[in-house]
């Protein structure tokens, strides 16, 4: 049997692949390369010794997916196509919409025609919304997300439950990761951002390298300890991990099963950047800015569940992953492009 993996060749869905190859399963992988890259995957397919069947083309084409489920066997489908800025979410949404309810709506008629009913969402944090006390947990209420990217995440969620509730046949999970950040250790895959980053991480990486000059702290007034946002960074590579071991979770539970893939602890913006010093060896200049709209001071995760129902934890800590985003950011410092 073969595991589809839509947006394979993006930030997660690579490190993805990687596991699966290395758990010996066969991948098919689908992308757009609308923000991914082909020299991902070849990157994956050696690190690994072994291929994978790259189809380059739309979640949103019918005519591909029924041809793609006609020709390989597939038994499971890991959904990471979607596009993710959330600014760009705000200033185009019917294009998100499109592409990620879109997307969703046209895999899962897909998936239906072909009979394969086990399927794992990338969903987000961000659909909790704004609660009243951390860590989120998974059995609070989901939230008003304050963008459309956000709201486009909540959507699916709710549209695979109805699609579950309607066909018990369905096994679905939800995976709703806090920030993944790191790459994986060969350095060789990472994030590689189109333009200037939105998120952290891969700003700060950039800053260090010498491709942008300061890092903007979006705010010092925050009810935090510091008065940074705090946020539960998570390595890609348990992240990854997460997504293993939910797949032989939802093998023997149908239903929607919903799990938050965190850490459980929070850090806040400075301690990004203190990190960052440690790994790279280099100060980090930065320039307190005024907060960005829609940012929440502190979001972390109660991983307690998918410990408990996954036997899954996130293993790798702060240090490991800024040492890997550094060591991809300094071998690769024009991205996958160069
Ligand atoms: P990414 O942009 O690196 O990867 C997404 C991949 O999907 C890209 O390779 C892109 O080319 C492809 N894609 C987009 N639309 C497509 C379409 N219509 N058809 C086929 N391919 C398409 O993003 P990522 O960080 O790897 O995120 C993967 C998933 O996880 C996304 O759904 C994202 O919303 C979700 N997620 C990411 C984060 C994060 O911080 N990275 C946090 C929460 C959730
Ligand atoms: N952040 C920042 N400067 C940046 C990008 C992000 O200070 O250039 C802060 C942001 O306000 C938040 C944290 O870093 O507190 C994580 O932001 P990111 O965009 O990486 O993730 P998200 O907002 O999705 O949690």
């Amino acid at each position: 049997m073969s595991i589809l993996v839509t947006g394979g060749a993006g930030y997660i869905g690579s490190h993805m692949v990687l596991a699966l190859l290395e758990q010996r399963q066969e991948v098919v992988v689908l992308d757009n390369l609308s923000n991914g890259s082909a020299v991902s995957i070849a990157r994956v397919e050696n690190l690994a010794g072994r291929d994978v069947v790259f189809i380059e083309g739309d979640v949103r084409d019918r005519t591909l997916l029924d041809r793609v489920f006609r020709e390989y066997p597939i038994s499971d489908v890991l959904h990471f196509a979607g596009l993710k800025a959330v600014g760009e979410s705000i200033e185009q949404p019917i294009r998100y919409y499109d592409n990620n309810v879109g997307g969703a709506v046209t895999l899962c008629l897909a998936m239906e025609s072909a009979g394969v009913r086990r399927l794992i969402f990338s969903s987000s944090a961000t659909v909790y919304g704004e609660q009243d006390s951390v860590p989120y947990h998974e059995g609070l209420p989901t939230g008003v997300p304050t963008n459309p990217y956000g709201r486009s995440k909540l959507m699916v969620e709710e549209m695979l439950r109805d699609l579950a509730t309607a066909d018990t046949r369905w096994s679905i999970a939800l995976l709703r990761y806090f920030n993944p950040v790191g790459a994986h250790a060969s350095g060789c895959i990472g994030e590689d951002p189109r333009g200037v980053p939105n998120n952290l991480v891969p700003f700060i990486s950039q800053v260090a390298v010498g491709r942008l000059e300061a890092l903007s702290v979006f705010g010092n007034d925050y009810p935090t300890a510091d008065g940074t946002g705090v946020r539960d960074y998570i390595h890609v590579m348990d992240l990854v991990e997460g997504h293993l071991a939910a797949m032989q979770a939802i093998a023997n539970r149908p239903g929607v099963s919903v799990w938050n893939l965190g850490t459980g602890r929070g850090y806040s913006v400075l301690d990004m950047i203190q990190a960052f010093e440690r790994a790279a060896g280099c100060s980090i200049p930065f320039r307190v800015a005024p907060r960005r709209a829609g940012d929440l001071a502190q979001v972390w995760a109660d991983a307690s569940k998918a410990q408990r129902e996954l036997g899954w934890r996130a293993r790798r800590d702060l240090d490991a992953m800024v040492a890997d985003a550094w060591r991809w950011q300094v071998n690769n410092p024009g991205g996958y492009a160069a």
